[in-house]
């Protein structure tokens, strides 16, 4: 049975918020949550949108509840008089508000160590139909909840996208596959290639595949051009040979697999060193907060200094010395220095304008990364 037969695997997503209605701002969450379903193997049966409205709130929640059984509610569980997504699903699910206390704290606490004092108007964020399942959000104040009410499952989810990331990160993901029995989802697998063209790797990847009908897909984000093949699940064994042979023939090209990032290897590969230092003669500020993003543990447990520029002080021998500096126009070096012993690796600029100055900065970086990861590994 597929999907779009299996009224089971079934969900709507409904994004409440008049900003959205009037045309403000694009209902960029519901493709989101949608995409990842998709991918899971569950159909979606719709998209509403509906203004800051009570009854139209009602209206719309009927209608998602007649199409699926897993319905997604985003938006309105703010602070504001125009927040009130939490009554109206207490209502549609005839159920009491209760009261909070651990959300409370939360709220205080996040907006105390921002320097905010909390408002008693914050307070309404701190209820939730009795029976919910109260969802942590740690990008924002309003937790998410989930509810079972009248057969459907409800998930209600606070508006701003990098909050729904986060709390599907932390809850959904692992949560939502239990509720869909007999799903076939989908498999991808990726490579991340380097330093050829788009369409070399193309050829390359549709000689390996000749014959499947897998689905392929290209994407540059430089400096990488990624591929991926995905298949069902339950085609897994069928499609062994044929993934076995994209990865023998992108295997020389191939700087990270299946969606890893240069920075987040690199920052899994300094976790053991107790002092680094990073010296980046050509990044700006791009390969600092590159680092700190995709890998926030290494500043927390290493003694890490990050200089924007190269050092020509010489530090001492326990401490591992990464950098990227720039040797000529276009041209730049990265150096891994550890217990006396250097590698160095020149880079080339692939751009050719200085209209691409920022890309020519990022490419550099990247390649750093790279290149400090390969030899860490080594070690
Ligand atoms: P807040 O506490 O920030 O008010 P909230 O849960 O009340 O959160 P809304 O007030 O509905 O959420 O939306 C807050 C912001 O989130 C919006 O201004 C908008 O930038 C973003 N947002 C809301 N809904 C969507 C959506 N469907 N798609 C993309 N962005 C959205
Ligand atoms: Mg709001």
């Amino acid at each position: 049975m597929t999907a779009a037969q299996n009224h089971q695997n079934r969900i709507s997503v409904l994004g409440i918020g008049t900003e959205l209605t009037s045309g403000q701002i694009l209902n960029r969450n519901a493709s989101w949550i949608s995409a990842r379903l998709t991918k899971m193997g569950v159909l979606t049966t719709g998209h509403w949108v509906v203004p800051d409205d009570r009854p139209l709130i009602r209206e719309a929640l009927e209608l998602a509840a007649k199409t699926s059984d897993l319905i997604f509610v985003t938006g309105g569980l703010g602070p504001t008089s125009d927040d009130f997504t939490r009554d109206m699903i207490a209502e549609w699910a005839g159920q009491p508000l209760e009261w909070d206390e651990a959300t409370w704290t939360h709220i205080r606490t996040r907006l105390e160590a921002r320097g905010i004092p909390a408002r008693d108007s914050q307070k309404q964020q701190c209820y939730y139909p009795r029976g919910a399942t109260i969802l942590t959000n740690n990008q924002g104040t309003a937790h998410g909840f989930r509810l079972q009410a009248r057969q459907k499952n409800l998930i209600i989810l606070p508006g701003p996208p990098k909050e729904i990331e986060a709390i599907w990160t932390d809850h959904l993901e692992s949560w939502l596959p239990s509720q869909f029995p007999g799903l076939d989802p989908w498999v991808t697998r990726s490579w991340d290639t380097i330093a050829i063209p788009e369409s070399t790797i193309a050829e390359l990847t549709e000689r390996a595949l000749e014959g499947t009908t897998y689905e392929r897909g290209y994407r540059v984000h430089l400096p990488y051009v990624e591929v991926k093949v995905s298949h069902l699940k339950s085609e897994t064994a069928q499609a062994a040979p044929a993934i076995a042979r994209v990865q023998e023939a992108l295997a020389p090209m191939t700087a990270l697999r299946d969606g890893d990032d240069a920075f987040k290897k690199l920052g899994r590969l300094l976790k053991t060193f107790a002092q680094i230092q990073i010296q980046d003669g050509v990044s700006g500020e791009y390969l600092s907060t590159r680092l700190l993003s995709a890998a926030p543990e290494v500043a927390r447990k290493s003694a890490l200094s990050l200089h924007t520029a190269v050092q020509e002080a010489s530090p001492d021998f326990d401490t591992l010395v990464l950098t990227v500096r720039p040797t000529a126009s276009r041209e730049a070096r990265a150096e891994f220095q550890w217990k006396g012993t250097v590698r160095r690796l020149p880079l080339k600029s692939p751009y050719q304008s200085s209209l691409l100055a920022d890309r020519e900065r990022q490419y550099f970086a990247e390649m750093a990364a790279l290149f400090w990861g390969a030899e860490l590994e080594r070690l």
